[in-house]
């Protein structure tokens, strides 16, 4: 008798769920980009304890059609594309569906959601994989998922979580990166009932900025706007004296996904280097658009790195834009450096 048998639905989505869903800040950034590809304008995130045993995430978006509702949890589902040679030109920020299977399948999840068309929603419930309940009710147009007891049958990854106050901590990280990412959208965190953020959704990148990072960020930004036939930049970076102790602030976005990219980085960090920026780091939020079939963003199931095809061009467009940006405005006078 043979032993190899294949997996039941269940497991594999619980198996899978860990390549997506490590911590209540995967929840919140897989929940607040399914809120932002279904055009909602305004979005509140709300946690309790860390987002461990409560996160509830409502949007004023497009809605889930009732007969999309189950489907919308299964594994690889999804509407944002239908074949891999959508991937080269994904203008959504999901396309795996694998964010709601992965999450239903290690937490209690209530989903209530209503199309702005429809007369009634529909709530539904469903806990560790399995449907509870599904019922049509009257609703807000748009969708609230309201996720409890993360991991509560999954007793090893729970063990693995830190302390509520930083959970919640990553949790911030990743609502300030998408404000800071998504400027036309109204964006309010609630921490155990206490406002955190709120920014107003009218496009004022600057304003966000300073509500994240304070007023002296806000005033010692340079802004960038500049576009090659490729490529567009836009957003701040700062004035070389305000240098920080580390990368942490260099935030980028290309095509509206938040990444990591140490090209990009790169790029940035060399327009400083006539600043004498030693172990200092420009601070930095820019939005990078690249032209959609240079990019490949079906790299990592977190969706952090992306690749880019023409890296020298992307490299020197950004670097030079910044030099220029940096010459231009800065009344620093450049350091030479003798060798
Ligand atoms: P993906 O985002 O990769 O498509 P998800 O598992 O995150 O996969 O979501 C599955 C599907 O559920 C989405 O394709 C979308 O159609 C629907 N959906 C999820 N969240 C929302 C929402 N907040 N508003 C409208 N539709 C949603
Ligand atoms: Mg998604």
């Amino acid at each position: 008798m043979g032993k190899i048998r294949v997996l039941d639905q269940n497991t594999i989505n619980k198996i899978a769920a860990g390549e997506v869903i490590d911590r209540p800040a995967s929840v919140v950034k897989e929940l607040l980009e399914n809120a932002i590809d279904a055009q909602a304008t305004s979005v509140t995130v709300e946690i309790k304890d860390g987002g461990i045993s409560f996160l509830r995430i409502t949007d004023n978006g497009q809605g889930i059609a009732k007969e999309d509702i189950r489907p919308a949890f299964l594994r690889h589902s999804t509407s944002k594309i239908t074949d891999a040679r959508d991937l080269m030109t994904i203008s959504s920020l999901g396309f795996r569906g694998e964010a709601l299977s992965s999450i239903a399948a290690v937490a209690q999840v209530e989903l209530i959601s209503r199309q702005p068309a429809d007369i009634t929603g529909v709530r539904y419930v469903i806990e560790g994989g399995t449907e509870k309940s599904y019922d049509e009710i009257g609703a807000p147009s748009g969708t609230t998922f309201i996720i409890r007891n993360l991991f509560y049958n999954v007793p090893a990854r729970k063990k693995f979580l830190k302390a509520n106050q930083t959970e919640a901590g990553y949790i911030y990280t990743i609502v300030e990166k998408i404000a800071l990412s998504h400027p036309d959208v109204s964006i309010r965190f609630i921490n155990n009932n206490a406002s955190k953020l709120f920014t107003a959704g009218n496009r004022d990148l600057k304003n966000i900025i300073y509500n994240i990072f304070g007023k002296e960020a806000a005033q010692k930004v340079i802004e960038i706007q500049t576009s090659s036939e490729f490529a567009a930049i836009t957003g701040y970076v700062g004035k070389p004296e305000f240098s920080r102790g580390n990368r942490d602030y260099e935030t980028f976005f290309v095509n509206g996904r938040y990444i990591k990219s140490s090209l990009i980085s790169k790029a940035v960090e060399e327009a400083y280097r006539p600043y004498s920026m030693q172990h200092k780091y420009p601070f930095a939020v820019l939005h990078i658009e690249i032209q959609g079939d240079l990019i490949d963003v079906n790299v990592h199931p977190s969706k952090m790195e992306i690749r880019i095809k023409n890296q020298e061009e992307i490299f020197e467009f950004i670097h030079h834009t910044l030099k220029e940006a940096l010459q231009e405005r800065e009344s620093i006078p450049e350091i030479v450096h003798t060798p």
